[in-house]
């Protein structure tokens, strides 16, 4: 007997195959059986009228202080995304000393609700932050250099550096 089956949805297997209706049957975290008659399973999902699909992954999602959040944050679950990859287009919240980080944290604090932005190293951050969804984390080269660049903010574009000393 399975684990969970999820039924009747329009499956998407991630391959390029064309989608099509089955039935899933999961067994721990692993996908073991897709088709018309796939087995009992001690919980049931009916999924009629709705897509069945690997997890999204989201390469470039700008999540880095999520993580650091006190509560769970669900909402990338629930949009299917269950893998980001956060740090690569430059900017990250690890590492920061006292100056990035307290660019960081007028920079972007209004977007960082209950983060309390440190400094601290990178390890620093992988050890507080959350590891749902699954997530790649990058240092972004504007930590690793100490060079950040405002981005455009309500008070208008601003071009302003902060170097580490
Ligand atoms: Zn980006």
């Amino acid at each position: 007997m399975h684990d969970l089956a999820i039924t009747g949805g329009m499956v998407h297997d991630g391959l390029g195959s064309p989608r099509r209706r089955a039935n899933v049957a999961i067994e721990g975290d692993r996908v073991v059986a897709v088709g018309d008659d796939v087995g009992r399973a001690r919980r049931t999902i009916e999924a009629d009228e709705r897509f069945v699909a690997p997890g999204f992954v989201d390469a470039h999602s700008h999540s880095d202080a999520l993580p650091l959040m006190g509560q769970p944050q669900p909402f990338e679950l629930l949009q299917g995304v269950t893998t980001e990859v956060v740090g690569n287009c430059g900017f990250s919240v690890a590492p920061l000393d006292d100056t990035s980080a307290a660019y960081v944290a007028e920079a972007w604090g209004d977007l960082l609700p209950g983060v309390a932005v440190a400094p601290g190293s990178f390890a620093d951050y992988l050890d507080h932050a959350s590891t749902t969804p699954d997530r790649r984390t990058t240092s972004g080269h504007s930590s690793t250099t100490g060079r950040f660049v405002s981005p455009p903010t309500a008070r208008g574009v601003s071009s302003r550096r902060v170097r580490w000393e």
